[in-house]
């Protein structure tokens, strides 16, 4: 593949740097490319260019922009295909996921936003004599920062209501997964996007994602990744007073209740567990299990973990590729090391110290699913988010220590409770304190809700009217009659 290029004032070009990284497939170990490794000097031309856009950008109108979304989202629509290889290649996830969710995702967010903005309203108010109007201005340039396990997705997520709502962008994704951001500038540029409007600088995060957040003339920064990071875009921002999404990491619980119909919802528990090889950020990695069917979860549970076919992430049939690197690998199989001497039971998967786990494919980055079982729920491996293919097991009596060991972790992002009672299913998520919890479902997401974490996993939300206020500077004038 050509080694890929910034884009930058409606124009593919190279790094200020000359300097590059390689860009490996963790499925096989080879390199797939090279991604510019960018520096301040890019960042710099990137944010001119942004800005010189502004004007012109915010003065078109919300129909406007509003036909901009649905012909990005046709044309992601049609590369589909494309989107879901790219996607393959690079975070090692089954094509087949990448497909159903990814490009999937990419596609729809961009629709959402459209026909989203499209119902919104004035918002007038009449007292003391006078009317309230209030308006929404762009916010200006907007600094996008996204992760590696689902770049397109979350990308897109960001790009389609920034966009929207008049602003430009500069957008930095994982140097990881750089290739489905690099597709998007295909085809913004395809589409005669007026240049300025988005552009694309890639690099290395305390190159670029620094040189971004610290920018007098970036106003608002959309983060998703790790927690730790997002301190440290946090402690940049802050004193600047951009307008600041964080959106972090989680370590999610999902609470099995006794009553919960087990031959019904044991698919959905392997799918809410390792989807994408656990590296969703709402994976549920700590199961919580009534003691009374602790038995027959295990059981089934377990059986149908084992099963799951892992390795070549280009055949069909696949459940689960690789995690996104070896360097990731090593950390998550660290995690199985410690839960070991912590006193945990491996019931399935492990390292793959004996033998590799895909034998066609030795230098992937793979890993069996892996549940254990027998942690204390305060042991590093139940509370630490290790964002891979593992899970713990832990058993309560009741719904309050349910409650309580859910509770028990800085995070707070995504939860999920399983019951033959939706009602107290209902009951119970409300005193979990997440900012999402499903009942007998996992990633069933309407995009209109309100997205994000408390604690440690965020501030603020995304989804519906969240993201377009995110993207909105709201000002209010109060005419006297
Ligand atoms: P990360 O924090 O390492 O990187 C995220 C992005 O930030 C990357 O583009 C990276 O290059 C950039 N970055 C790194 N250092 C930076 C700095 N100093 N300043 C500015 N930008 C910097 O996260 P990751 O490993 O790519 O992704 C995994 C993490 O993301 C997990 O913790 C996961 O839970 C989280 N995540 C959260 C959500 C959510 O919606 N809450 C969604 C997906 C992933």
């Amino acid at each position: 593949m050509e080694p890929l290029l910034n884009y930058i004032n409606g124009a593919f070009v190279p790094p200020r740097t000359g300097e590059s990284l390689d860009d490996l497939n963790p499925a096989t170990g080879e390199t797939i490319t090279t991604v510019p490794k960018s520096g301040e000097l890019d960042v710099e031309h990137a944010v001119r260019a942004a800005n010189a856009a502004r004007t012109a950008w915010a003065a078109t109108t919300l129909e406007e922009r509003i036909g901009w979304l649905h012909r990005i989202a046709d044309a992601l629509e049609a590369r589909s295909e494309d989107i879901a290889r790219l996607e393959s290649l690079d975070t090692g996830k089954p094509v087949s996921l990448a497909r159903r969710v990814d490009a999937a995702r990419s596609v729809s967010n961009f629709r959402f936003f459209a026909e989203h903005a499209a119902t919104l309203e004035a918002k007038v108010f009449e007292s003391n004599g006078a009317t309230n109007h209030v308006h929404r201005k762009p916010v200006g340039c907007v600094g996008l920062i996204t992760p590696w396990n689902l770049p397109l997705y979350l990308l897109s997520w960001k790009v389609a209501p920034a966009l929207v709502m008049g602003n430009t962008i500069v957008a930095k994704p994982s140097e990881m997964t750089p290739l489905t951001a690099n597709l998007l500038a295909e085809v913004l540029h395809e589409l005669n996007l007026p240049r300025g409007v988005f552009n694309l600088v890639h690099g290395l995060g305390p190159d670029v994602g620094q040189a971004m957040v610290a920018h007098p003339s970036v106003h608002a920064i959309s983060f998703t990744g790790g927690t730790a990071t997002g301190a440290i875009v946090a402690k940049t921002a802050a004193p600047m007073f951009k307008k600041l999404s964080l959106e972090l990491g989680g370590k999610n619980a999902t609470v099995v209740l006794e009553d919960a119909p087990l031959d019904t919802v044991l698919d959905g528990l392997v799918r809410a567990s390792f989807t994408n090889a656990g590296q969703v950020c709402l994976c549920g990695s700590r199961i919580l299990v009534h003691e009374r069917i602790k038995d027959a979860f295990v059981h089934g549970f377990v059986e149908r973990v084992a099963s799951l076919k892992v390795g070549d992430p280009t055949d069909e049939t696949t459940d689960m590729g690789s995690v996104i690197s070896h360097a990731h690998r090593d950390k998550v199989e660290g995690y199985i090391r410690l839960a070991m001497e912590e006193g945990g039971t491996v019931l399935t998967g492990g390292t793959s110290d004996a033998t590799p786990v895909d034998d066609a494919h030795p230098d992937g980055a793979f890993l069996r699913p892996t549940v254990i079982d027998g942690l204390p729920i305060d042991a590093r491996c139940a509370t630490e988010e290790i964002f891979g293919p593992v899970v713990t097991l832990h058993t309560f009596q009741n719904e309050d220590e349910a409650v309580a060991m859910a509770n028990a972790t800085d995070y707070g992002l995504a939860g999920s409770v399983w019951t033959g009672d939706a009602e107290r299913g209902h009951r119970l998520a409300q005193r979990i304190d997440s900012g999402i919890v499903w009942v007998n479902t996992w990633l069933n997401r309407d995009l209109r809700t309100p997205f994000g974490g408390v604690k440690q996993s965020g501030v603020g939300r995304e989804g519906g009217d969240w993201s377009l206020n995110f993207f909105s500077e709201l000002s209010n004038v109060c005419v006297q009659h």
